[in-house]
């Protein structure tokens, strides 16, 4: 190759580079037969998005974007199903790069931990050997307290430590069971950990150890590894305790932070493998398998850890426990529920309840009540469940007698009145961005503008892709470069993308 031909290509694959960054070529999301249709909202309010999620006939969930060029930390609101999200994720990412998912309060999930260390306050600190030391003492805990068996390889781990900073996400997917809520999961790891918290306040003064506090302490597998410096010294935990509250935003696979440059990847010592369904690449399944909500109703163990109930936890949470029965969010489901489980006299009553947040499921256990569609009768000891599906609007039952494994019975409707869609009328001014083709998420101008699938379609993108002009040329550049590169290596197309990258 001469070097003026040499450059002139050169440029050319620059230029391109250029307006593959400006335009990514993505094809519109389209659904398979089992995967949800279009939905793609932005919502200013966290609350908002929340609701219009419940009411979607689809699986959708919220996720908060951190907006670029805006003030530090300026969250914004996507409802979306994660296969789409998971289609545009990899293509928009200046829009889509600062993503988490929001844990929906009450939520069945996944048991997760945020790890961080600062590395130049820890000289010495083996970040791999606390991670799996800590792993192993999830572990034993698991086994101690619920019986259930669980190792390293049930855990993904991911990475997006930088120079300053040693930071993990571990998410458990354990078989045949999950936490009733982030809430639990937060009261579990409390409890787990107080041996190291414990010895935290003791050594602030904060707590004065009785002899036999620090007798059961010495007793207490050692937990000082997870005793790490802050940036000004001062002793902190490894494991951060602060991320198990109502609505937590938890950054996901491949995003980050806004402002950093080190998204989420998969650390080189993890040791869980994703299951890929056919037809999935190894990177979405391994997204899927990070997403701390993304549990199924399978009749699995539903994990928890009560607190006893002071008299002040009952002033402020005057719902949770009233005439015996344990009410979910949604009071008039429940009220529904109640009146399902009434026949011959008898008054059945909510024993438990459990939110599937991925399925909009709301499985309650009933307790007295035991009539059983399948065996047409009242069962003598087994219990059964009443399933609610909040997006299709309708309730079934199932059964836990052995018997009646695979049984679910009918669906019935719900009645209109607690439908989450006929409560939740959208209000136009709720939704104020809009995402063009390109991907930029702006605000939009008129409400009017407020469709049902805000990724334009076909007809109203011309004038987000420049004029007729512009295209020709765009689409002649992209000829010739198909034509010409063959000998054109992925590496340097890729060296080209990053130098002309404008973070
Ligand atoms: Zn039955």
């Amino acid at each position: 190759l001469c070097g003026g031909h040499w450059g002139d290509r050169l440029k050319k694959v620059e230029q391109l580079a250029q307006s593959f960054q400006l335009y990514p070529l993505a094809t519109r999301y389209k659904p398979r037969l089992w995967q949800p249709s279009s939905i793609w909202k932005v919502f200013p309010r966290q609350n908002t998005a929340i609701s219009f999620a419940q009411s979607c006939k689809e699986a959708v969930h919220v996720f908060a974007l951190e907006k670029e060029k805006t003030s530090q930390g300026q969250r914004i609101y996507l409802v979306t199903s994660y296969s789409e999200l998971w289609h545009y994720y990899r293509t928009y990412t200046h829009s889509l790069m600062h993503c988490y998912e929001v844990i929906p309060e009450g939520a069945v999930c996944k048991l997760y931990f945020d790890l961080e260390f600062h590395k130049p306050s820890n000289k010495g600190a083996d970040g791999k050997t606390m991670v799996s030391s800590l792993i192993q003492y999830v572990c034993d805990k698991l086994m101690d307290v619920y019986g259930i068996e669980c190792s390293a390889k049930n855990v993904l781990n991911l990475d997006s430590s930088t120079e300053e900073k040693f930071s993990r996400h571990l998410i458990f997917s354990l078989q045949n069971a999950a936490f009733k809520d982030n809430i639990h999961v937060g009261r579990f790891i409390h409890a787990i950990l107080q041996p190291v918290i414990n010895k935290k306040q003791a050594e602030a003064g904060e707590l004065a150890e009785s002899p036999q506090t620090k007798k059961r302490r010495q007793e207490e597998k050692d937990l000082s590894f997870l005793q790490v410096k802050n940036k000004d010294g001062q002793n902190c935990l490894f494991v951060d305790l602060g991320v198990y509250t109502k609505n937590r935003n938890f950054r996901l696979y491949k995003s980050s932070k806004m402002g950093k440059n080190s998204a989420f990847s998969v650390a080189d010592d993890n040791k869980f493998t994703a299951k890929a369904e056919k037809g999935m690449s190894v990177e979405e399944s391994i997204f899927l398998a990070s997403l701390v909500c993304n549990v199924s109703f399978t009749g699995q163990r539903i994990l928890t850890w009560e607190v006893p109930e002071t008299k002040e936890s009952k002033t402020l949470r005057p719902h949770w426990s009233l005439s015996g029965s344990q009410l979910s969010p949604h009071q008039e489901v429940d009220t529904f529920v109640l009146s399902v489980v009434e026949k011959d006299g008898i008054q059945g009553s909510i024993r438990r309840w459990n939110y599937f947040a991925a399925e909009q499921l709301l499985v309650y256990d009933i307790a007295k009540y035991r009539w059983c569609e399948n065996v047409k009768r009242f069962h003598k000891s087994n219990n059964i469940m009443i399933v609610v599906d909040l997006k299709e609007e309708v309730w079934y039952q199932k059964c836990h007698d052995p018997d009646c494994r695979n049984f679910r019975s009918s669906s019935y409707p719900l009645p209109q009145e607690i439908c989450v869609s006929y409560i939740m009328t959208l209000d136009e001014e709720d939704q104020a961005y809009l995402m063009d083709d390109a991907g930029n998420i702006e605000p939009s101008q008129t409400a009017n503008q407020v469709t049902q699938s805000t990724v334009c379609s076909e007809e109203q993108s011309s004038d987000v892709w420049g004029d007729t002009q512009d295209d020709q040329d765009y689409l002649k550049s992209l000829n010739d470069f198909e034509q010409n590169s063959g000998d054109i290596s992925d590496q340097l197309l890729l060296n080209c993308m990053a130098e002309f990258d404008p973070q």
